[in-house]
């Protein structure tokens, strides 16, 4: 059985993508997997399992096959690390009426009510003068205390907000309270706190990436405590379930390479260099095939022969809402993991790859649903196509189905999660048996 509180509490630990990797690390750590530097050469062995980090919010791990190239390539589950929210602009303080007020930019696209009147604190990166320009000390700083609040405006100041919903101008209406201020006198306020959390001059931040996230940890929902309401299901569920998957399982016939690929930006686009569109997949694989001794030639037959799963949320059906749903492909929380499919090629995937994934489903015996969005209304797109493109690969975009995406507290099924990381862990395990693949040189 899945334990929820796993998952709950390596969301706890991740309330910034860099704090992602850092959780991720910890868990690849503790079960074995031994670091490396990204940039420099690697020596690596057969039947060891390694991790390296990019940029601090992106990483891979990967798992290289005992017996050498086989019949399998590679396979690779990819998800991202980071989710909606609101990032700190670099001249952050603002005073109004002795209020000291945060100046934010919203990350993602966000349901911006959803964060109103929720005490919120800091994580992200912190960066100090160095020893020289180009080396900058960074510090991976979670304030953790609850800081600031976006205040909602009273009932008696907007009565129609339960008839006509919340208008919030993106600038205007989102700037959290974080202090009381005794004086309207010129100093950067934000900036002599933030030295003080860390101990630190404000003069000696140069600068940050700092993301405001809700306080309040996720939690088990429903009588039997079937259901899960927590901050960045989306996409931190994805990200677990792929490490457990790799973790946990048993490449038997000890060939090919397995890897988790985590990539940062995927909710404004994927396209930076920690992002799914950056080459950074293809950069990795390269260094493995190089440290391993095998070619070019070796790479592009294990990326043909290769397989890539893209997991990140999809839509259940709301029970309030079910017009919004497609009418025959609607999953529903607590039924399995989900196979997504769109004609507009938003998702990666082809008939062929759909059915590689059911048949592993099948056989491990795992409950799987199909997501379709309704013409009507179109979804979004995930990082699978965008990589598979640039690394060409089968591959098919699946899924655990959640309410409320991008809302500052989404919810999912427990029952879900377990079948995804089964699902994920079945992949990197299963068998090739078919002889009539291309014969393995080395
Ligand atoms: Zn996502």
């Amino acid at each position: 059985m899945y334990v929820v509180s796993d998952l709950l509490s390596f969301i706890a630990q991740s309330p910034s993508a860099f704090h992602v990797v850092k959780a991720s690390e910890d868990m690849l750590h503790s079960a074995g997997f031994l670091p490396l530097m990204w940039g420099k050469p690697w020596q690596l062995e057969r039947g060891k399992c390694y991790y390296v980090k990019v940029f601090g919010s992106a990483m891979f791990a990967f798992r290289v096959g005992k017996s050498g190239r086989g019949k399998r390539g590679i396979r690779m589950a990819a998800a991202h690390t980071d989710f909606p929210g609101f990032r700190v602009k670099p001249i952050a303080s603002m005073k109004e009426d002795g209020y000291g007020l945060l100046n934010v930019e919203p990350y993602g696209g966000l349901i911006l009510s959803s964060f109103l009147d929720r005490p919120m604190s800091l994580a992200g990166e912190i960066v100090l003068r160095g020893e020289d320009a180009f080396h900058p000390d960074v510090y991976l700083v979670d304030i953790a205390r609850p800081l600031m609040i976006i205040p909602r405006l009273a009932i008696h100041m907007n009565r129609d907000v339960n008839t006509k919903g919340e208008k919030l101008n993106r600038q205007t209406d989102l700037a959290p309270i974080a202090a009381l201020l005794d004086c309207d006198c010129g100093e950067d306020y934000f900036r002599a706190k933030l030295a003080r959390e860390i101990d630190r001059k404000p003069e000696e931040i140069l600068s940050y990436d700092l993301t405001a996230y809700p306080v309040a940890a996720g939690c088990t929902l429903g009588f039997d405590g079937e259901m899960i309401a927590s901050p960045r299901l989306d996409n931190l569920a994805s990200v677990r379930a792929a490490l457990d998957g790799l973790i946990d399982s048993n490449n038997a016939s000890g060939d090919g390479i397995d890897v988790v690929a985590l990539f940062d930006n995927e909710e404004i686009g994927s396209r930076t260099k920690a992002g799914a569109s950056s080459g950074l997949a293809r950069e990795l694989l390269e260094a493995i095939y190089r440290a391993l001794s095998l070619d070019a030639d070796d790479l592009a037959e294990d990326i043909a022969r290769g397989f890539l799963i893209s997991v990140d949320a999809a839509h259940a059906l709301h029970p309030s809402h079910a017009e919004k749903a497609d009418p025959t492909n609607r999953p529903r929380l607590g039924r399995g993991f989900v196979i997504k499919e769109a004609a507009s090629g938003a998702y990666v995937g082809d008939a062929t790859s759909a059915a590689v994934v059911r048949s592993i489903a099948d056989d491990a015996k795992i409950p799987y649903q199909y997501f379709a969005n309704r013409n009507d209304i179109p979804g979004g797109a995930t990082l699978g196509s965008m990589l598979s493109a640039s690394l060409v690969m089968r591959g098919q975009d699946i899924g655990v189905p959640i309410l409320s995406m991008h809302s500052a507290r989404e919810t999912m099924a427990a029952a879900d999660q377990e079948s995804l990381t089964r699902f994920i862990t079945s992949f990197f395990a299963s068998e090739e048996k078919k002889k009539d693949r291309p014969k393995a040189k080395k």
